[in-house]
């Protein structure tokens, strides 16, 4: 038996199995695709849920040294959708039967921005008279903020910590209170106090990351009990201060490997989450989101921001689909989701599993 089929026999793993599972090649690495495979098709089913992604404004307080939509960076075109567009777009989500959306904006704490998603979400609860489930990824706010926002109808939260590795984060944000990884730690503990399913992610493939970082980054989610995680790889920006090391990355073809391995490790560690496959996936391989879903993920987060601003929130360059309306997007998503062994999770929220098992025991 090789080291790695003796490993995936086991029912816990110490870091360095898992640094092992990430280094598999070959045949060893389609073994480790098979167990992922399988653990989902049995304790998660066959079924891909759909979040409805509202990119809804790229104006950001942060300065995070690998973003295209960093506040310092002034080349790009500025957008805030109105509350009517943002509806409009829930609207199209509930007409394509997605039960879930996502609101995802760059960060901003001002007493304005908080109200004002408040009053999104009961407009957003009271529109789908209570059908559509609300995911928030709006970065880093107070508990209180937080509450606010789970009692007015958001039962979802992503806060990707980006890396689990102290000194790391260091290197990829500036250095000042804004930007500071405790901090990051606390809110993710503040939102699953409040009662958020909670999800993070990180980035693979980042400058000056081992495979060791990442074994670290996967045995934090389980030791955090997270209950969602999106991760996918690192993509440089020219317009971002991280660009000068892109000669010392890993070619973008063992980023996007390495992410698959992450995703199936992850899957085989941590058995009843929801995993997404991310579209950082799809900017390397058009297929890449598909075989995510292989590797073991289970969400798919299909872009339903209006056409004409999808350019204007590129976190990273390459973004896939950018100038196609979301209606057009959605053809693309029918035989894509055709093409793997799953079935589209229409009309249901798609829970995650881990959060519900959680929360029965606690
Ligand atoms: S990663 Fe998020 S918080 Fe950081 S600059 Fe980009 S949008 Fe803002």
């Amino acid at each position: 038996m090789s080291i790695i089929s003796s490993i995936l026999t086991q029912a816990s793993f110490s870091s360095s199995d898992l640094v092992k599972l990430l280094g598999s090649e070959g045949d060893e690495m389609m073994l480790l695709f098979e167990t992922s495979n399988k653990i989902k098709q049995n304790i998660t089913g066959n079924k891909v849920y759909f979040r409805g992604l509202i990119e809804f404004t790229n104006f950001c307080i942060k300065d995070c040294l690998y973003c295209g939509i960093r506040k310092s960076n002034h080349s790009i075109q500025r957008y805030n959708l109105s509350d009517e567009q943002i509806l409009d777009a829930v609207r199209f989500a509930e007409e394509e039967n997605f039960a879930s959306i996502v609101l995802q904006s760059g960060e901003n704490t001002s007493s304005t921005f908080t109200e004002r998603i408040t009053h999104l979400i009961t407009r957003i609860k009271d529109q789908s008279q209570g059908r559509m489930r609300i995911t928030l990824s709006l970065g880093e706010q107070s508990e209180s903020v937080y509450r606010q926002w789970h009692e007015a109808g958001a039962h979802r939260y992503l806060l990707r910590i980006e890396t689990t590795n102290h000194t790391l984060y260091q290197k990829i944000h500036p250095k000042n209170s804004l930007h500071d990884f405790n901090h990051r730690l606390d809110c993710l503990y503040s939102l699953r106090s409040v009662g958020y399913q909670t999800g993070t992610g990180v980035m693979i493939g980042l400058p000056f990351q081992t495979i060791d970082d990442l074994a670290n980054d996967l045995l934090f989610f389980q030791k955090f009990g997270i209950d969602m995680v999106g991760m996918g790889p690192y993509l440089e920006h020219s317009q971002t201060p991280l660009f000068k090391f892109r000669n010392e990355l890993m070619t973008v073809q063992k980023r996007f490997e390495l992410s698959l391995k992450m995703i199936a490790v992850l899957r085989i560690l941590m058995n009843d989450i929801n995993i997404a496959a991310t579209t950082a996936l799809q900017a390397i391989d058009p297929m890449g989101r598909e075989k995510g879903i292989k590797a073991g993920a289970n969400v798919i987060m299909p872009n339903i921001t209006p056409g004409p601003h999808r350019k204007d929130y590129l976190l990273y360059e390459s973004k896939p689909c950018p100038d196609e309306e979301a209606i057009q997007c959605k053809g693309c998503l029918d035989a894509r989701i055709a093409m793997v062994d799953a079935i589209g999770g229409y009309g249901e929220w798609g829970d995650s599993k881990h959060f519900q098992n959680r929360t029965i025991s606690e």
